[in-house]
C-alpha cells in the first residue's frame, strides 16, 4: 500500500441530527486521527470510550465511541479508524473539520471506501456491484439477492470455472509441445474439451436465468392500459393506497405514464398507468399513446382495463394497431403464460365498474373465473383479488432461487466467455493453438467480470451509484 496515500474521511451514517453518527477514517494516517483526537489507541477491534478533543484548540468535541482496525483486517484493507459520534450537525461538522486540518487528510469522495477495498483486494467487482444492490434494496427478495452476490454468488463461481479453464489450456498447451508425438496432442486435447464442454453448459445455464436475476434488480414491470375512462387512473391510485403495497409513490411521474413501486409478496413489481389509448389526430397525444405503447409492448404483464358490461370488441396489439374480435385472448385464452417466449407481454382482462352493472351476482362470479378479474376501482370490490393474483404470478416469475446474473455487464462477459468454449469446441483435433486461443478468450471474460482485468471503464459506472462514506 502506498505510504504516500491520502487518508480519508466521510460521515458514513444518514444525514444528521440523528442519535449517532458514524465517521470513518481509511489510509496510513488513521491510527494519527485517534491519537490527535483522543490521545490514544484503543485496542484493535475494540469498542472504547474516547474523549474528543480539537488537536489545535483542545476544546472538547465530544464523548463517542472509538474503533481501531489495522491493515489488513478492516473493510479497506488498509488501517481504519471509526468514531460513533453523538448525530448533531455542529457535533459533525466540527469532529469533520478537525480531521480536515490534519496532514494529509482529506474528505473521501463518493464510494470511495469501497473502491480502496477493491483494488485491495477486499472485494471483486461483482461483490462491490452486490454491496451497491444491498444499499438499494427495497425489497426482501432484493436484499437476498444482493447479500448473495456481495458473499460471492458470482464471482466465486466465475474464479472456480476460470480455474478450470486453466486446467483445460494447460491440457491443450501441454498437446502443443507434444505435437511431433502422434498420439500425445490427443489424449491430451480430449479430456480438455471435456471440460470445455462442461463450463460451456454450466455458463449458459446461468445465462438462461439471466433475465430473472436482472428483472429482479429493476423491478417486475406491470403496465395497466384499455381505452380512455375505463378507469385505469382510478385503480392506479386504488392500489397506491394500500400502505403495506407500496415502496415510493409516484416516482418518475411523466406526462404520459405515471409509475408506481410496489413490495408485492417481497419482489419488486413497477405498475405503470399508461395514457389512454386511442387514435387520434392530436400530434401530442400521438406521442403519448406511442410512448405508452412502448412501455406496455416492454413490459412483463398487462391488465387491460375495460368497462364491464361493455361489449370488449377492442382488444390491444401493443407493437402496432388494436385488433377486433377476440384474436389475442384467444391465442392466450386471456391467461398469463408464464416465460412464455411471445413478442407481446400476457395480458390480464379487468372488468372494471362492476358497482354500475345491474345483474351484479353473475359478474361477481368472474372474480374467480381465471379469464378475467372483475371488479370496482372506485369502491374497491376486488382490489384484494387483483393483488393476491398478481403477488402469486410475482412469486412464479422470479421462482424460488435468486439469479446469478444481475446485470448486462454480467450477462456481456458470460456470453462471451460461452460463445469462445463454443468455438473452442467447434474445433477438430489437430487445431491445438486455435482451441488454445479460444479458452484463452474465455479466461479474459470471466477475468474482466470479477474485475481482475480492463476495469477502468467499468468502475466510475459502478461507483458512481455510491453515496459519499460508503
Ligand atoms: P382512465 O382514463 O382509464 O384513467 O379512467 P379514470 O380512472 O380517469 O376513470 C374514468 C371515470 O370512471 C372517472 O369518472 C371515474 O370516477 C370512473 N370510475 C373509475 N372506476 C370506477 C368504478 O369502479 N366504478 C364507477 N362507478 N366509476 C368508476
Amino acid at each position: 500500500m502506498s505510504p504516500t496515500r491520502d487518508t480519508i474521511f466521510a460521515l458514513s451514517s444518514g444525514r444528521p441530527p440523528a442519535a449517532i453518527a458514524v465517521v470513518r477514517i481509511s489510509g496510513p494516517h488513521a491510527r494519527l486521527s485517534l491519537e490527535a483526537l483522543s490521545g490514544r489507541l484503543p485496542q484493535p477491534r475494540q469498542a472504547s470510550l474516547a474523549r474528543l478533543r480539537d488537536p489545535g484548540s483542545a476544546e472538547s468535541l465530544d464523548e463517542a465511541l472509538a474503533l481501531w482496525f489495522p491493515s489488513p483486517r478492516s473493510e479497506t484493507g488498509e488501517d481504519m479508524a471509526e468514531l460513533q459520534l453523538h448525530g448533531g450537525r455542529a457535533v459533525v461538522a466540527a469532529v469533520l473539520a478537525a480531521l480536515g486540518r490534519l496532514p494529509g487528510f482529506r474528505p473521501a469522495e463518493a464510494g470511495e471506501f469501497t473502491r480502496r477495498a477493491f483494488e485491495n483486494g477486499r472485494l471483486d467487482l461483482t461483490a462491490v456491484e452486490g454491496l451497491a444492490d444491498l444499499i438499494g434494496a427495497e425489497t426482501e427478495a432484493q436484499r437476498r439477492q444482493a447479500y448473495r452476490q456481495l458473499k460471492g454468488l458470482l464471482g466465486d463461481r466465475a474464479e472456480t470455472w476460470r480455474g478450470r479453464l486453466i486446467k483445460a489450456l494447460a491440457l491443450v498447451e501441454a498437446g502443443i509441445d507434444f505435437s511431433d508425438e502422434a498420439d500425445v496432442p490427443a489424449e491430451l486435447v480430449r479430456p480438455a474439451l471435456d471440460i470445455a464442454r462442461e463450463l460451456h453448459n454450466e455458463i449458459a445455464g446461468a445465462l438462461a436465468q439471466a433475465g430473472r436475476g436482472e428483472r429482479l434488480r429493476d423491478g417486475l414491470v406491470v403496465a395497466i392500459a384499455g381505452p380512455p375512462n375505463a378507469g385505469k387512473s382510478t385503480l392506479l391510485n386504488r392500489i397506491a393506497k394500500r400502505e403495506a403495497a407500496i415502496v415510493s409513490p409516484f416516482a418518475g411521474t411523466t406526462r404520459d405514464v405515471i409509475e408506481v413501486h410496489l413490495d408485492l409478496g417481497g419482489y419488486p413489481v413497477t405498475l405503470l398507468d399508461t395514457a389512454g389509448m386511442r387514435e387520434t389526430e392530436d400530434p401530442i397525444e400521438q406521442e403519448g399513446v406511442r410512448r405508452a405503447r412502448e412501455r406496455a409492448a416492454t413490459a412483463d404483464l398487462v391488465l387491460w382495463v375495460t368497462e364491464a358490461g361493455r361489449p370488449m370488441t377492442d382488444f390491444p396489439t401493443f407493437s402496432g394497431s388494436s385488433v377486433t374480435g377476440d384474436g389475442p385472448l384467444a391465442d392466450r385464452g386471456g391467461l398469463p403464460i408464464s416465460g412464455s417466449v411471445a413478442e407481446e407481454p400476457p395480458l390480464w382482462v379487468i372488468k372494471n365498474k362492476i358497482d354500475l352493472i345491474a345483474y351484479q351476482k353473475s359478474e361477481y362470479q368472474f372474480i374467480y373465473d381465471s379469464k378475467f378479474i372483475s371488479l370496482s376501482a372506485s369502491t374497491g370490490f376486488g382490489i384484494d383479488e387483483l393483488l393476491q393474483r398478481l403477488t402469486e404470478y410475482v412469486q412464479q416469475f422470479f421462482g424460488l432461487e435468486s439469479g446469478l446474473v444481475t446485470r448486462e455487464r454480467h450477462r456481456t462477459q458470460l456470453t462471451v466467455a460461452k460463445l469462445a468454449l463454443a468455438r473452442a469446441l467447434s474445433e477438430s483435433c489437430g487445431r491445438e493453438e486455435l482451441i488454445a486461443e479460444e479458452l484463452r478468450l474465455a479466461a479474459r471474460a470471466l477475468d474482466r467480470l470479477t474485475g481482475k482485468i480492463d476495469v477502468e471503464d467499468v468502475l466510475d459506472v459502478i461507483f458512481r451509484d455510491f453515496c459519499i462514506g460508503k
